[in-house]
């Protein structure tokens, strides 16, 4: 579909009103079916973005399963594309504008009002809830009428277009290529993030990474950017290894070969690490990390673990070591700021995440998403 279809007005629709594709998920663990859908103009804060491409997470996955979120809904949270629109109140950005769409947050609370919007006090509204918080109206419809949720993440992405908020969209240089873009804007993000601005690895630091997908190997880069002296991943997939020895890491250990995980991270760094990273969110994995931290070192949780786990760490372990724990979202990212700042790592060759992406078709949606769960394909972008 040519943009200028695309933009048409589509017949009996709100002046302005857009019509597109959109991959439409209408039951819990469904596949998803390409549909076609019009968009409302943008509101005074909103954007209209033509996507380029969209990266698979694995929240998209969940959401798709158990986790409940209002159907029918259009998935998808790592967009990035062109600005079509802006709304009337819109100052940041113009038609023409390319775009990475990020986690949405509500700009008012008081984590918010200091520049720590993944730890928004409406995180869950704003990026869960599938409409807008304000008037729980959506952008989207189907071409019978009937409302389809899109406002996961503020962007659901898996789709043409897309109706985001100026606030969590994000300008990015016009010589990096924006169809792979998209991935920043939650999962390469998430493992940087949690490297560089919430572990805050330096210099000389040890660091173990646990597990090594999308979120695992974007950690392993950024341990790199930080200079860390040891960079030690622990990955069952011989493949991922030898991709993160490629990328960085200074040993890779594959903890079904491995009698004694903890004596061999250790044994690979100085005798244990300054830093720890789960990405699995398996509960013993976690309590291997924590065993791995020299006195005074952290480890930091981001991998989705099952809902009735609990921490397998002793609280007198923790006290004679002075050692933390803390679970991050997101990795502390202020988007505004650290989107850009990854772009340019990009660019300059020190963030190679396109080593992590495979490209498919948005009506190869299902594909991809088994691809990612089966772990064919580390990071899938549906290229629009
Ligand atoms: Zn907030
Ligand atoms: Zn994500």
């Amino acid at each position: 579909m040519s943009i200028a279809d695309a933009l048409r007005e589509s017949p009996g629709a709100d002046r302005g009103a857009v019509a597109g594709r959109a991959a439409v998920l209408s039951s819990p663990g469904g596949v998803f079916s390409i549909e076609e859908i019009t968009l409302q103009k943008p509101r005074r804060d909103e954007i209209l973005v033509r996507v380029a491409g969209v990266g698979v997470c694995h929240t998209d996955v969940v959401c798709r399963g158990d986790f409940p979120v209002p159907l029918p809904i259009v998935l998808g949270h790592e967009g990035a594309g062109v600005v079509e629109a802006v709304g009337a109140g819109v100052t940041r950005l113009r038609p023409g504008d390319h775009v990475v769409l990020s986690f949405d947050s509500c700009g008012a609370c008081p984590n918010c009002a200091r520049a720590a919007p993944s730890y928004c006090f409406n995180f869950m509204a704003a990026n869960f809830g599938g409409v807008r918080p304000g008037d729980g109206s959506t952008p989207m419809s189907r071409r019978d009428g009937g409302a389809v949720n899109a406002r996961f993440f503020g962007q659901s992405s898996f789709a043409t277009h897309l109706i985001a908020r100026e606030r969590n969209a994000v300008a990015v240089p016009k010589d990096a290529p924006l169809d792979i873009l998209g991935p920043l804007g939650c999962g390469i993000q998430t493992g940087a993030g949690s490297i560089l601005n919430s572990l805050r690895v330096g210099r000389g630091d040890a660091v173990a990474i646990f597990g090594a997908g999308a979120v695992g190997l974007s950690a392993v880069m950024a341990a790199r950017i930080a200079e860390a002296a040891h960079v030690i991943v622990v990955e069952p997939n011989p493949e991922r290894r030898a991709l993160a020895l490629e990328l960085g890491a200074t040993a890779a250990l594959d903890p079904r070969s491995t009698e004694d995980v903890v004596a061999a991270v250790k044994a690979a760094g100085p005798g244990g690490v300054t830093h720890a990273l789960d990405t699995t969110g398996i509960p013993a994995v976690i309590g291997s990390a924590f065993q791995t931290l020299l006195p005074n070192g952290q480890l930091g949780l981001v991998g989705m673990p099952p809902p009735d786990a609990a921490l397998p760490v002793n609280i007198m372990d923790m006290l004679a070591r002075g050692v933390g724990v803390k679970a991050y979202v997101e990795g502390d990212s202020d988007p505004e700021i650290f989107i850009p700042q990854l772009v340019g790592y990009y660019l300059d060759g020190r963030l190679p995440f396109d080593r992590l992406v495979k490209r498919y078709r948005l009506e190869d949606i299902n594909q991809a998403f088994d691809d990612t769960t089966t772990g064919k394909s580390i990071k899938p972008v549906l290229v629009i």
